[in-house]
C-alpha cells in the first residue's frame, strides 16, 4: 500500500495485509454442504433470503448476512429474496423498509424484483395454523402471559400442560376464528403448537403461534388483529418461498427443532436452516434496539450520523459499497461468535480508497509561509497528478503565489533529529512545486510559530528539477489568495470500549466517548474541493482520506474524515 509521508518516519507496516495471502482458498462450512447438496441432489437450486424485520436501519452485522445470502446464490447460480419479517405491527414502519431497499442496492446487491413480505402470508399461515388444529398439533389457550411462562418451567425441569391443552378440535377452530374475528381482548388468549411440554428444549414447550394485538399494521392495515409469532412465521415464508438455505445467526440454533417441526406437521417445502456467528465489530454496537436509543437519546445526530454502524451512517462517513464487501468477505463465516477488530474495516477502506480517491490539498491547522523572492502578484498554475495509483485520473492545476499556507506541526523551532520538516535554516520540498528554505520566522505571544519566511529555488520545480537540491521531506500547502475556507469533521470510535456491550449490568452508554466528534471549522483547501459535489471522496495529502458531506453550503463546504492514513490502532493497545 502507498504510504504518503513522503520521507517522514512510517510506522505503519500493515501486518493486516498478510491476512490476504494467508487466506483459506478452502470453502467455508456452508459452502461445502451446498456443494454436497448439488453433487448428490439432482436439479438442486440454492434459493436463498435476507429477512429483515423493518423495526431499524441496517448495520455493519445485516452487512454480513447481505453479502453472505446474495454472495452464495450468486456463486452457484441461485437467487435471493428480499423478505421483509413484519409480523410485529408495533415496531415496524414503512420508513424503514425504504431505508433498508436503499442500504442492500448501495452495497451492490438486488433482489431483482423478488421483494416478499411475511405480511403477505398471513392467510396461508392462518390456514397453516387451522391445519394443525385439525392434527390435534396447536390448541387455543386462554391462560395469562405469566402462566404460560410458570407452566413452561426451566431449563432444568420439565414443564406442566395446560390445561386448556385438550380442547376439542371443533372448539378450536371455532375459539381461533373468533380470535381473528377481534371478539376477544389483546392477551385474553393465544394459539399454542402442542409439542412436549417435558422437552429438554425449552422452544417445544408448546410454543406461542398466534397473539391478539389490536394494532394497525405498515402494510395489512386493520385487516388483522392475530399476529404470528416470529417462529411460527419465519420458517413458513421460507417454504412458501422455497428457501433451499435458511442462513440465520447462532442465537436461532435452538429454535431449529421447532423450525423443522413446523416443516413435517405441515409437510410443506423442507427449507435448511443452517446457523452462522454474528458479526461483532470492535467499539460498534450492532441492535438495533441499542442503535435507536442512541437516536432517540440524542446521542447521535441521527440514523446516517457517521459515528454511526448503521449502512447509512457508513455510506455518509463515506466508507465505499467496495471496501464493506471486501470486509465481510475478509471476515469469512464462523461457527463461534467473535470480535472483529475495527481497524480490519478501516484498512478495507484505506485500500479500496487509495485506488480510487482523488488527492488534493488542504491544511487544516494553517500557518503562513511568505516566499521572499516570489513577485507578490505572481501566480503559477502547477500540473498536480490526481492520483499516482491510477493513471487514467488525470491531473489538475493548483495556483503557487507568493504567500501560502503549511501545517503548524510542520514547522518546529528546535526539531529532533529525524525531523525532515520545516524550521529554522530547513529545506523541504513544497509537493507539485519547488524546494524552500526557511530563513527567518515570527513567534507570538504563546511562543508559537504565526508567521514563516522562505525563499524558494526557481530551477527546483517538480518534474523539471535541476536545482541539484536535496530536500528530505515534503510538504502539503495551500495559496493563501486562493485558499477555500472549509469545515472539517473528525470522528473517533462512538465507544470507548471495544465492547461496549459485554456487561450486561453496565448501560452501554456509559461507554459513550464524548470525544466521538472533533470539528476544524476553518481549515484550508485548494479551490477544486470547493467546487466538488457532495459524496466526492479525496485523499487529503498527509492527512487522511475525507468525503464532502451534505451539510456543505457555497460558503462552507464540510468534509467529513473518513479514515486516516495509516493505521492509528496501532500502538494504541
Ligand atoms: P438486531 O439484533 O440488530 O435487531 P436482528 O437479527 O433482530 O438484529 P433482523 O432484521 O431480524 O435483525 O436481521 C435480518 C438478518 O440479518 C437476519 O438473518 C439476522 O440473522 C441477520 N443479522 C442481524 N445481525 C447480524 C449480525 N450482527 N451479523 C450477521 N448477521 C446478522
Ligand atoms: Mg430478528
Amino acid at each position: 500500500m502507498e504510504w504518503d509521508c513522503w520521507g517522514l518516519e512510517c510506522p505503519n507496516e500493515c501486518n493486516i495485509a498478510g491476512m490476504e495471502e494467508s487466506k483459506k482458498l478452502s470453502l467455508n462450512f456452508i459452502e461445502e454442504i451446498i456443494e454436497q447438496d448439488l453433487a448428490e441432489k439432482t436439479g438442486w437450486k440454492v434459493h436463498t433470503r435476507f429477512p429483515p424485520e423493518p423495526n431499524g436501519y441496517l448495520h455493519i452485522g445485516h452487512a454480513k448476512s447481505i453479502c453472505l445470502n446474495f454472495g452464495i446464490a450468486e456463486k452457484y447460480g441461485g437467487l435471493t429474496n428480499l423478505r421483509f419479517d413484519d409480523t410485529n405491527p408495533t415496531t415496524e414502519e414503512t420508513e424503514y423498509v425504504e431505508s433498508i431497499k436503499k442500504d442492500i442496492r448501495w452495497l451492490g446487491f438486488d433482489w431483482e424484483g423478488r421483494e416478499f413480505y411475511a405480511s403477505d402470508y398471513f392467510e396461508i399461515l392462518y390456514e397453516y395454523a387451522q391445519k394443525l388444529i385439525r392434527k390435534r398439533l396447536a390448541y387455543v389457550d386462554d391462560s395469562t402471559s405469566d402462566e404460560i411462562a410458570e407452566q413452561k418451567g426451566s431449563p432444568t425441569s420439565s414443564g406442566i400442560e395446560s390445561p386448556y391443552r385438550n380442547r376439542s378440535v371443533e372448539e378450536n377452530l371455532d375459539l381461533f376464528s373468533r380470535m381473528r374475528a377481534g371478539e376477544f381482548e389483546d392477551g385474553s388468549k393465544v394459539l399454542r403448537a402442542k409439542i412436549d411440554m417435558a422437552s429438554p428444549n425449552m422452544h417445544l414447550r408448546d410454543p406461542v403461534m398466534y397473539r391478539i394485538k389490536k394494532e394497525s399494521h405498515h402494510r395489512t392495515g386493520d385487516a388483522w388483529c392475530i399476529y404470528p409469532m416470529y417462529d411460527f412465521a419465519h420458517g413458513q415464508s421460507d417454504s412458501i418461498e422455497e428457501i433451499t438455505y435458511s442462513l440465520c445467526t447462532l442465537e436461532f440454533e435452538n429454535h431449529r427443532p421447532l423450525y423443522d417441526w413446523y416443516i413435517e406437521a405441515l409437510d410443506i417445502f423442507p427449507s435448511r436452516q443452517i446457523e452462522f456467528a454474528r458479526l461483532n465489530v470492535s467499539h460498534m454496537v450492532t441492535s438495533k434496539r441499542k442503535l435507536l436509543q442512541l437516536v432517540e437519546g440524542g446521542h447521535v445526530k441521527g440514523w446516517d450520523d457517521p459515528r454511526m454502524p448503521t449502512i447509512a451512517g457508513l455510506r455518509r462517513r463515506g466508507y465505499t459499497p467496495a471496501s464493506i464487501r471486501t470486509f465481510c468477505d475478509k471476515v469469512g463465516i464462523a461457527k463461534r461468535e467473535n470480535l472483529i477488530e475495527m481497524a480490519l474495516l478501516e484498512f478495507c477502506v484505506r485500500e479500496d480508497l487509495n485506488q480510487t480517491a482523488s488527492r488534493a490539498m488542504a491544511v487544516l491547522d494553517p500557518v503562513k509561509v511568505i516566499i521572499e523572492n516570489i513577485d507578490p502578484e505572481h501566480v503559477e498554475w502547477l500540473k498536480a497528478e490526481n492520483n499516482p495509483e491510477d493513471p487514467d485520473a488525470g491531473s489538475r492545476e493548483v495556483p503557487f503565489s507568493r504567500e501560502i499556507f503549511i501545517e503548524r506541526s510542520d514547522w518546529m523551532l528546535d526539531p529532533p533529529k529525524k525531523y525532515f520538516r520545516l524550521g529554522p535554516d530547513r529545506t523541504v520540498r513544497l509537493k507539485h512545486a519547488y524546494i524552500i528554505h526557511c530563513h527567518d520566522h515570527k513567534l507570538n505571544a504563546n511562543g508559537n510559530v504565526s508567521e514563516i519566511r522562505c525563499t524558494y529555488y526557481p530551477d527546483s520545480k517538480s518534474g523539471s528539477d535541476t536545482s541539484g537540491i536535496k530536500a528530505k521531506g515534503t510538504l502539503h500547502w495551500v495559496s493563501t489568495s486562493h485558499a477555500r475556507s472549509v469545515e472539517v469533521r473528525h470522528y473517533h470510535t462512538l465507544f470507548t470500549e471495544p465492547e461496549p456491550t459485554r456487561d450486561e449490568d453496565k448501560d452501554f452508554l456509559e461507554f459513550l466517548n464524548p470525544d466521538s466528534l472533533t470539528v476544524i471549522p476553518s481549515a484550508v483547501a485548494e479551490p477544486a474541493l470547493a467546487a466538488a459535489p457532495v459524496g466526492s471522496r479525496f485523499q487529503f495529502l498527509r492527512k487522511g482520506y475525507y468525503i464532502k458531506d451534505q451539510d456543505s453550503t457555497d460558503d462552507c463546504p464540510v468534509f467529513n474524515l473518513i479514515v486516516e492514513l495509516r493505521d492509528s490502532w496501532k500502538g494504541k493497545k
